[in-house]
């Protein structure tokens, strides 16, 4: 692919930039409840919990949610609650053991043939589930100096082939800095393909703008997208049109999403999330058990639970648009899948 393909005429010319948007985005739990019309009363935000991971969320991804509802699929992945603060056995700080598979800074190197890079340490949205929403990022953050250490790694170990921009959120990140290391990266040649994990064409679909559309299409990698999207609430035009200019430069588009206790718990509302993200050209690929991060237990989906929810899926739906349940251990060297149920009970 070549960038003279990119379609500059899709993004509205006065849209604002991308970086107005993320610099626009939320920080104040009573502003944001203002903006939906909620009574601050109705809900139990706390002060303590934001002081700790404070709320973060651009105005695109606010403007999905439904006005006066508490119960809201986006605004309860954002809003910071008392229910956080309170300990649970069982959930810790790291619960993938990140820090004993980050063997210099910027890297964690966790399984075969795939290393990650932690891009940027900042999102567009905090997730109040986030696994990462303890993680060292002040040890992680890299000058060029450390970036060449980094990138140095990758080519001394020939078993890598595919090299993971995660974070935060790697497109939190500036595209001269994003051209210049997928150009380094590309210069390694056993290296064959770039995963981006990011949730920022989702909050704010301007992001996918022809200088983004570049560096990811001017690349020799191929190109794989990890979208992170948990409802079908969150899939509007924007977020459609922001795919179709991804995948019209030749990025292939996966969906990961996490389950989430009264959020996307449902047989109904995991078949409506896959068959909207193939109708915008996003293939279901994963859906995440929680990791057991420390105050993000309230999010939890017993096992049973996920289990026959996976059952129902592939009753409901052609196999294809059924995404793999799978978890994360500490020790293992790979994700693991959950077993399915002999028979469904939903
Ligand atoms: S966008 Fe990803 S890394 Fe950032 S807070 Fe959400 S889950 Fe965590």
């Amino acid at each position: 692919m070549t960038a003279d393909i990119i379609p500059h005429t899709s993004i509205e010319a006065h849209q604002p930039s991308w970086q107005q948007e993320l610099a626009a985005a939320i920080h104040d739990p009573a502003e944001l409840l203002q903006r939906l019309e909620i009574n601050p009363a109705q809900l139990d935000a706390s002060t303590a919990a934001q002081k700790g991971w404070s709320l973060r969320v651009p105005l695109p991804f606010v403007q999905r949610m439904t006005k006066g509802d508490i119960d809201d699929p986006l605004l309860k992945q954002v809003l910071p609650l008392g229910a956080e603060m309170l300990s649970t056995p069982g959930f810790s700080s790291d619960p993938l053991g990140e820090e004993d598979a980050n063997p210099i800074p910027g890297v964690v190197h966790k399984y075969h043939g795939r290393a990650l890079l932690i891009i940027s340490p900042a999102c567009a949205i905090h997730c109040r589930y986030c696994f990462r929403r303890h993680f060292p990022y002040e040890d992680n953050t890299l000058g060029r100096k450390e970036w060449q250490t980094a990138l140095d790694y990758l080519a001394s170990d020939e078993s890598i082939s595919e090299v993971i921009y995660s974070g935060g959120d790697p497109l939190a990140a500036n595209d001269n800095f994003l051209l210049w290391i997928t150009e380094q990266i590309a210069a390694i040649p056993h290296i064959k393909r770039l995963r981006i994990h990011t949730r920022l064409p989702l909050m704010i679909p301007a992001r996918i703008d022809p200088s983004c559309l570049h560096w990811m299409s001017a690349t020799r990698l191929k190109v794989v997208m990890v979208w992170h999207i948990n409802h079908p609430n969150e899939i509007d035009q924007a977020v459609i049109q922001a795919a179709q200019r991804l995948k019209s430069n030749g990025i292939e588009l996966l969906n990961q999403a996490v389950l989430l206790k009264q959020i996307n718990d449902t047989p109904a509302t995991l078949v409506a999330l896959s068959e909207a993200l193939f109708e915008a050209g996003i293939m279901p690929y994963y859906i995440h058990r929680l990791d057991k991060v420390a105050g993000a237990a309230h999010f939890s989906v017993s096992d049973d639970k996920i289990q026959q929810l996976q059952r129902e899926l592939l009753r409901l739906l052609p196999g294809y648009l059924v995404p793999r349940f799978v978890y994360e251990q500490a020790e293992a060297d790979s994700k693991l899948a959950l077993p399915l149920p002999i028979k469904s009970s939903i």
